[in-house]
């Protein structure tokens, strides 16, 4: 059986009709860039998240960057970020000449652990930048209190979790990346929005931001050729406006889709006494850009090394932490240890998820992944 860790092609098939058009309609045009697609799309995302401001930019690292940019931080800032996570989040700190300081996450939700951020605030403390690991926000609404505490900026790292609702305990419901003072996000091929090259977008209730955003993405202009603050060249071109058009009025049932993945592996490993199947937060829906499992008894690289062996795909996110990785040993204040982190790399192992896995498919990956057990 033929099992893909994400199938962008199958669903590209359900939808090709549509994305076909529209992109020989940017073709005929040749508004390759700035496009009317592209305006569409921005108005379109930020109805659906329920957000004043959408700036769309070239891929997700850019929107980290000029979030970071806009928040007026200077070198030798200090960032607070969780070590474990995807490098994009601290290096766009590090290239900035700002530090990275990074804590440690939960064990149950591999979240930015609050107790971690209050420890690690000095009075160089800048910014936080929670990341929604695998699809499942972080404790906003703590590290919202904080923020406010110490008056830090807060930038969400939402590459991975689009789509997923946040509930505060007053029952107020948001769309997560909507809740920081600017949220980021990436639409590479294999998020759980992604168009079909690479694309990013910016998130912003705060009108002075979202100009400061918008500008800083276009060379530092408002006006052409009146450049008023350094920027950077990052833009969205029409033919990924087009697929992500396309893409979102069916973002929910994706994550539908996804969730009952999910549900079905949950399931099967229940009774599975080395596996920890993955923790849901009552405070937000899990949108499970990763299915990711928790091997114990030392015996996740045997699991890993089977499953390549099945032709299973199988990644491990993330094998090293990110004190750990050459690039930060300057910048990262000399940590050497953080048990959760630490373990994590160690136990970790994501298996296939996507919106079009089949029953068929997954009764065929678990039943090999009880047989190793
Ligand atoms: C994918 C991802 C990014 C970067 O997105 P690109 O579009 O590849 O630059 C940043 N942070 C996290 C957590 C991601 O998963």
């Amino acid at each position: 059986m033929v099992i893909h860790m994400v199938d962008v092609k199958s669903q590209y098939l359900k939808i090709k009709e549509e994305i076909d058009r529209g992109i020989q309609e940017v073709l005929d045009t040749t508004a390759f860039i700035n496009g009317p697609q592209v305006k569409k799309f921005q108005q379109d995302f930020e109805a659906y998240l329920g957000v004043k401001h959408v700036i769309p930019c070239a891929n997700g690292t850019d929107a980290l960057q000029i979030a970071m940019m806009a928040v007026g931080l200077k070198p030798g800032d200090e960032v607070i970020v969780p070590a474990f996570t995807y490098v994009a989040t601290a290096e766009v700190i590090a290239l900035l000449g700002l530090i990275p300081v990074m804590v440690d996450v939960d064990a149950d939700t591999f979240n930015v652990n609050i107790e971690g951020i209050k420890a690690a605030i000095t009075d160089k403390t800048k910014c936080i930048v929670p990341v929604h690991l695998y699809g499942q926000a972080a404790d906003m609404e703590a590290i919202m209190k904080i923020a406010e505490e110490h008056k830090l900026w807060v930038i969400e790292d939402n590459a991975q979790a689009i789509g997923s609702d946040y509930t505060f305990s007053d029952g107020r419901k948001v769309k997560t990346g909507t809740i920081g003072h600017i949220g980021c996000t990436s639409f590479y091929p294999s998020k759980n929005l992604g168009c079909y090259g690479d694309g990013g977008a910016i998130m912003t209730n705060d009108d002075n931001l979202g100009a400061l955003l918008l500008k800083i993405a276009n060379h530092g202009q408002s006006v052409r050729y009146y450049h008023d603050v350094v920027g950077c060249n990052s833009r969205l071109d029409s033919i990924q406006a087009v697929v992500l058009g396309a893409k979102l009025p069916h973002l929910d049932s994706y994550c539908d889709a996804r969730r009952k993945v999910a549900d079905f592996y949950d399931a099967s490993f229940a009774e599975v006494d080395a596996l920890e199947t993955p923790f849901r937060a009552s405070y937000t829906t899990h949108v499970f850009h990763q299915y990711t499992l928790k091997v114990k008894d030392g015996r996740r690289d045997e699991l890993k090394q089977y499953l390549d062996e099945q032709k299973i795909p199988n990644m491990i996110y993330y094998p090293v932490p990110l004190y750990k990785q050459e690039a930060f040993k300057a910048s990262s204040n000399g940590l050497e240890y953080l048990d959760n982190t630490e373990e994590l790399c160690k136990e970790v192992i994501s298996l296939p998820i996507h919106t079009e896995m089949s029953e068929e498919q997954l009764a065929y990956i678990c039943d090999k992944v009880k047989a190793f057990f």
